[in-house]
């Protein structure tokens, strides 16, 4: 792949790419939240148990690295943890994002 030429510091996408570094690191983050997390593979994903609905299976995938997330019993998913603390929190994606970034 082509590599992209930097991006000049007073751009949107600058910004947009700054914020989304503020967001805390998905493992300690994920830790943090979920019970009866495994170990994770290579790849980093990890099975825990899902605190968006009541469950008593390890439903949920998490990738421990990038931090998108998969409910295989409630559906729930996302790419990364802010849309997990949208999830969890029952707000929307700017609150969640806002709430962690926050921190
Ligand atoms: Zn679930």
């Amino acid at each position: 792949m082509a590599k992209l030429p930097p991006l000049p510091v007073n751009s949107v996408h600058y910004g947009l790419v700054k914020r989304f570094k503020s967001l805390p690191d998905a493992e300690s983050y994920y830790r943090q939240h979920l019970s009866k997390l495994s170990q994770p593979n290579a790849a980093g994903w990890a099975n825990a148990l899902c605190p968006i609905h009541g469950d008593r299976n390890n439903s949920l995938m998490v990738n421990l690295r990038i931090g998108c997330f998969k409910c295989m019993a409630c559906g729930a998913s996302g790419s990364n943890i802010a849309a997990f603390h949208a999830a969890l929190t029952n707000t929307d994606y700017r609150t969640a994002f806002n709430a962690l970034v926050s921190k």
